[in-house]
């Protein structure tokens, strides 16, 4: 154990296991106006005047309603709209948003994905009206070439003008922002983060480009990685937002996640770091639960079926199609797939999520894991402090944010098994 670790107790750790309900909603609305070149999402092209995204919306709220009868909301703190476009529901974005207030009232944060060709005036002032306190703005890029090149919707211009309107309209805001695309520069990704920094957001997102097989874009540029999506270009564009951004006085506080102050991180995405159960609905949708949250959802999901001895916890995501659940919105019609982690596997897990964060691994979750796995987490660990991955203080260096996968791996190995039991609802 790297000696300046000061070990805390794991019994809190341990006692996440025994909850039986969730911390966090996430809710997932898979339409968008139109594919983006490199999106492989769960997300389809709608047209104006199709029923179908309003039925969804409906659908879900009987969902939300279902699970918060089974008592699994009672201590939700969290939730997040995402897609896919929720802006692209118009009004009836608004009144998901009401729904879940309602139905889980100690909910702190409530995050709406938005883009900004959908969010109109009537859109901001619904969702505000109807409990949203974050919106989470699609930016990707303020250069009109660049997002041409990502079949966006929108221009710079709107993105501006649209961010500025969320932020006075008094909500928090975060902008995602993509870098290694066709065409950006050094100078021009400076623009983009100098921009959306000017724009007085609270958060912003960063994320490389992934080619993914089967998109228009991964079409496009065939075999070849391109130079402008180079590992060596993305981890330059990903270390110039970490020096721009600091000196606007953004820091980071995960791998891809900078904020103003500490209140303007996103609780939601700091649930799934620290291994806090949640729950996700909506076609794509990923689950954490815990045995007791398994069980719990049992009650209105037959299909799942009973726990498998010897698991801690299961992840679940809902392969039910859009059109399926608009059809018929009861969580009982629902098909998953299900995976089951050991205790042993849940633990590695935490650790691998918890190395993402710039505060590094929770010294709780150090203690427990250390009971659970003992010296082979000593060995671990010293040997990534050794290698250059982690401070003394189990914090991730810059090695450790740029080399990422090969840093969670070694956590995931603690594991032994890796390899976890999966099966299909019936
Ligand atoms: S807006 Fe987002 S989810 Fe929709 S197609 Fe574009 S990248 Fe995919």
């Amino acid at each position: 154990m790297p000696s300046s670790i000061a070990i805390g107790s794991g019994r809190a750790w341990r006692e996440r296991l025994s909850s039986a309900g969730i911390d966090a909603l996430y809710l997932h609305v898979p339409f968008c106006a139109r594919k983006c070149a490199y999106c492989d999402f769960a997300s389809w092209a709608t047209t104006r005047g199709d029923v179908l995204p309003r039925r969804y919306a409906e659908a879900l709220e009987r969902q939300v309603e279902q699970v918060s009868h089974l008592g699994l909301l009672d201590g939700c703190e969290t939730a997040y709209v995402g897609g896919g476009t929720p802006t692209l529901l118009g009004e009836a974005l608004g009144g998901l948003v009401r729904c879940v207030m309602e139905c889980a009232p100690g909910i702190r944060e409530l995050t709406c994905e938005a883009n900004p060709d959908s969010l109109s005036d009537n859109v901001l002032r619904e969702v505000a009206a109807a409990g949203c306190t974050r919106l989470s703005i699609g930016v990707q890029s303020l250069c009109d070439s660049e997002l041409g090149e990502l079949d966006r919707l929108h221009d710079a211009e709107r993105a501006r003008e649209r961010v500025a309107a969320a932020v006075g309209g008094g909500l928090d805001v975060s902008c995602d922002l993509m870098c290694a695309i066709p065409l950006q520069t050094s100078d021009s990704w400076q623009a983009t983060l100098e921009g959306v920094a000017s724009l007085g957001v609270g958060h912003v997102s960063v994320y490389p480009l992934q080619i993914e097989d089967g998109t228009a874009l991964a079409q496009k540029v065939g075999d070849e990685q391109p130079s402008w999506n180079s590992s060596d270009t993305q981890a330059a564009r990903m270390e110039q937002a970490q020096s721009v951004l600091e000196d606007c006085g953004y820091r980071r506080y995960e791998v891809a996640s900078y904020a103003r102050l500490p209140e303007k991180e996103c609780s939601h995405n700091k649930m799934y770091w620290t291994g806090r159960p949640y729950l996700g609905l909506g076609t794509g949708a990923a689950s954490m639960l815990t045995a007791e949250g398994y069980k719990r959802l049992l009650e209105a999901c037959p299909q799942l079926g009973p726990l498998p001895e010897g698991m801690t916890r299961a992840r679940l995501r809902v392969v039910s199609g859009r059109d399926q659940i608009a059809a018929n919105g009861r969580l009982s019609s629902l098909t998953f797939e299900e995976e089951f982690l050991t205790e042993r596997q849940a633990a590695a897990e935490d650790l691998m999520l918890g190395a993402r964060l710039a505060c590094g691994l929770d010294a709780g979750l150090v203690a427990y894991t250390h009971d659970l796995l003992g010296e082979s987490v000593d060995k671990t660990l010293n040997r990534l402090v050794r290698e250059g991955f982690l401070s003394d203080a189990l914090t991730p260096t810059q090695r450790g944010w740029l080399l990422g996968n090969e840093l969670y791996g070694e956590l995931w190995d603690l594991a032994g098994d890796t390899e976890t039991l999966t099966r299909r609802s019936a």
